[in-house]
């Protein structure tokens, strides 16, 4: 049976290695199939089909897309961000596009807005954070926990997330981008396949039921979405099983993933979680906007 991992980054957005770098070492664990998912780019892409055909691998063509969600628990509101996957969507649609060049502009104006909020108490600088970014590469909190790293200030990315980059720390601030019904109907109009990325990762043991955001989930359904990544290392037990009753209720397609960002960037490793290929060939079949490479 195949082996099919369909969420990786590369140096192209917060990954530590190159697309080539990314796909010899998912030769080397065994992959048949990888899909490139850097944050917001496609960057990635060309290289990326270049150096799967290279390796007898296949590519297929995905973006994690940023937005955020407004969802409502015990009367308040929160905002929370919501990370979508895109497979196969053409990044030239004009709409498309410009949510994803909309939301580069917001991630740097907001990457600074975090490095302004430290720079109160220890010596850091943006030009610092973007010595730990590829030009062009898409920015996040990965950058700033890698300047950290070399500042001496934390040991790896991890500890500095535990930390510094926390979200609910003194220097987070959220993203501030498009909403998610509207990043869900743009990756529709633009050919790709809309799967929720790591979904309810925040769920315990002790969550009560009525505090899942049922509601959330079937008006993301009702706009489009067509997945859920249920298979991935942060999407906690008690939240597969509600997850695969609704998938299920809708028939949705079910996802495994890494979420490989290099041997150095995350624990995660290419192949930990793997996707079923019938669900791979669901996704083939209604994916318009590009090619996989197979
Ligand atoms: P941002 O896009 O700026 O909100 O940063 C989120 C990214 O940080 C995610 O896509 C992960 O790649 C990375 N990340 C989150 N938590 C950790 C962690 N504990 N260790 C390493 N990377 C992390
Ligand atoms: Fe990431
Ligand atoms: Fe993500
Ligand atoms: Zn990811």
């Amino acid at each position: 049976m195949s082996r099919i991992d369909l969420h990786s980054h590369s140096t192209r957005s917060d990954g530590k290695e190159s697309p080539t770098e990314v796909f010899e070492h998912a030769a080397n664990a065994g992959l048949d199939i990888l899909a490139l998912t850097d944050h917001d780019t496609v960057k990635g892409w060309q290289e990326a089909a270049e150096a799967a055909a290279r390796l007898g691998l296949g590519f297929v063509p995905g973006i994690e897309v940023t937005s955020v969600a407004r969802v409502k628990s015990a009367d308040k509101e929160r905002l929370i961000s919501v990370h979508l996957l895109a497979y196969l969507p053409d990044p030239n649609h004009e709409a498309f596009h410009k949510m994803l060049s909309d939301t580069l502009t917001t991630r740097e104006a907001r990457g600074r807005s975090i490095v302004d909020r430290l720079a109160v108490d220890i010596d850091i600088t943006w030009e610092m954070v973007l010595e730990h970014l590829e030009p062009g590469a898409t920015i996040g909190r990965p950058a700033i926990a890698d300047t950290l790293v070399s500042m001496g200030l934390v040991e790896n990315r991890s500890a500095a997330f535990d930390f510094y980059l926390s979200t609910d720390g003194p220097y987070f601030v959220s993203h501030d981008t498009v909403d998610v019904v509207e990043a869900i109907g743009l990756i529709l109009k633009s050919g790709g396949v809309p799967v929720i990325a790591h979904p309810l990762t925040h769920v315990t043991e002790k969550t009560n039921s009525e505090d899942l955001p049922g509601e959330h989930f079937e008006l993301m359904i009702d706009s489009g979405l067509m997945g859920f990544e249920i298979f991935h290392r942060d999407v906690p037990k008690p939240a597969r099983k509600w997850l695969i009753d609704m998938a299920n209720k809708h028939s949705l397609i079910v996802t495994g993933s890494s979420d490989y960002h290099g041997i150095h960037g995350k624990p995660n490793r290419l192949g930990e979680n793997c996707t079923d290929p019938e669900m791979f060939e669901r996704i083939l079949a209604a994916g318009t906007g590009s090619k996989a490479v197979l």
